[in-house]
């Protein structure tokens, strides 16, 4: 089969691999469509902690093949991956804290990606698909599913207000879904206007762009104190920092963005966390009990009635052989992008 094979930093091929064959408990799976993550360009860029490997884990596709002891009536259903593999049996796995399982390995990143015409996983990864859901659609599934799990570490309830800070693709999930969650006032920020037209055409109220406009002033203007949940989706310190400025006392914080492990903060920081007793939370991935969770249910229930919108959020599709030439692009920041799909039949 063809994939697209990471061979070392900024280096990836198309090659020919040998096509897996399901070992016991697991599935094959033959890709439709295979969006490109921001942490799989951050892997291609910065490098990864191994190669050779096939990235991919926003995916989905048909299952073609089964191992032993797993039922044949799953040959041809509809899945996306699950990319998560916990090992189910460690302490926070048995808590439901899946991305905390001690021995967790990851589909895309520490095993063979969707990067491919078809990926081998266990069959707890499949997540089965009703049929009338485009298989574009279901690709963009696992990003949704760390959205909805953002605002719910945010505490987010209908009827709060709240800025996403940073309009790439999660921050535009979670604008779509604070939406369809009642929110009443979704502020969002980013440095480049075409991301907040898109913000604005995905649910945003007020879109602010921090190289004109005071967003600490702007917020201040909006809603007095502060706004109750505040989401960085950006991965810098500035944005970061500004969570803190723009939160209303008692009001919650999420990081949901990588920051530069080399950077800093001022200990500012800390001094107005302290005094508007701020919650900050962590996010890390989409998964709750029971497993993979209510945020990969709800994102099909609202892709089946029409309230999340992916189209919006696709700018460019490839067949997969092209995988090499799109990496080099954004590798080289040669092209302005949005959610881009692979797809292996092209
Ligand atoms: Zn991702
Ligand atoms: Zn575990």
């Amino acid at each position: 089969m063809k994939a697209a094979i990471l061979e070392n930093k900024g280096v990836m091929t198309v090659q020919d691999v040998p096509t897996p064959t399901p070992q016991s408990g697991n599935v094959i799976l033959k890709v439709k469509a295979v969006s490109i993550c921001g942490s799989d360009i951050s892997r291609y860029v910065k490098g990864h902690r191994m190669y050779n490997l096939i990235l991919g884990h926003e995916c989905s596709g048909v299952i073609t093949e089964v191992g032993e002891g797993v039922s044949e009536n799953l040959i041809g259903k509809h899945a996306a991956i699950i990319p998560l593999v916990p090992c189910f049996e460690c302490e926070q796995c048995k808590a439901g804290r899946y991305s905390a399982c001690h021995t967790y390995t990851f589909i895309g990143s520490r095993q063979a990606g969707g990067f491919a015409e078809y990926v081998e996983m266990r069959e707890t990864n499949a997540f089965i698909l009703p049929e009338d859901l485009s298989f574009e659609a279901a690709a963009l599934i696992e990003p949704s599913t760390v959205a909805r799990h953002i605002l719910d570490l945010g505490n987010f309830e209908a009827g709060q207000s709240a800025i996403v800070l940073g309009a790439g693709s999660i921050g535009l999930m979670a604008v779509q879904w604070l939406r369809i969650l009642g929110a009443k006032l979704i502020i969002c920020t980013d440095v480049v206007d075409e991301n907040l037209a898109t913000a604005r055409k995905l649910g945003a109220h007020v879109t602010l762009n921090p190289t004109r406009d005071d967003v600490k002033a702007e917020v201040k203007r909006l809603t007095g104190d502060g706004v109750d949940v505040a989401l960085e989706c950006a991965g810098s310190p500035q944005t970061l920092a500004q969570t803190i400025q723009v939160t209303r006392p008692r009001g919650n914080v999420v990081c949901g963005g990588n920051q530069p492990p080399e950077a800093s903060l001022p200990l500012t920081f800390i001094e107005d966390l302290m005094r508007k007793e701020l919650r900050l939370n962590g996010c890390f991935m989409s998964y709750s009990a029971p497993f993979p969770g209510h945020e990969w249910t709800e994102t099909v229930a609202r892709l089946q009635d029409g309230e999340l919108d992916m189209d919006t959020m696709i700018s460019h599709r490839y067949p997969l052989t092209a995988a090499t030439q799109v990496f080099e692009d954004i590798g080289a920041r040669r092209i302005a992008y949005r959610k881009i799909i692979l797809q292996p039949e092209n």
